[in-house]
């Protein structure tokens, strides 16, 4: 199953990716939505995406918007570690705009797959 990882942190990109590549996934990484929507428009066969809300170019939750009206069905999961107030409101609004998941930063790997598993 491939998996698109969406954030701006390469090192939050690199945990993700060493935990889901353990796994059997396939995932291509984006450094930004705009870069996101870009990688989902070119592999046809993205199952799952990952993507932090708070990112240069185009942020979290534009992306999901768009995400959603060019594909209904996709699964998204939503991290954040929020800004300055805390990730609970951006997560909240990733839910209203097509989030499947939302995922508070920072978290393990096994908190990862577990919110995975419940999403598929
Ligand atoms: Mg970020």
């Amino acid at each position: 199953m491939k998996i698109l990882v969406i954030d701006d942190d390469p090192s939050v990109r690199k945990f993700i990716a060493t935990t889901l590549k353990k796994e059997n996934y396939t995932v291509i990484e984006a450094e930004n939505g705009q870069e996101g929507v870009q990688k989902l428009l070119d592999e046809k066969d993205i199952a799952i995406i990952i993507t932090d809300l708070i990112m240069p170019e185009k942020e979290g939750i534009e992306t999901i918007m768009e995400v959603r009206k060019m594909n209904p069905s996709i699964k998204i999961m939503a991290i954040s570690g929020g800004g300055k107030v805390g990730p609970e409101n951006f997560l909240l609004l990733a839910d209203a705009v097509g989030a499947n998941a939302t995922l508070r930063k920072p978290f393990s790997g096994q908190e990862l797959l577990m919110s995975l598993r419940l999403m598929e």
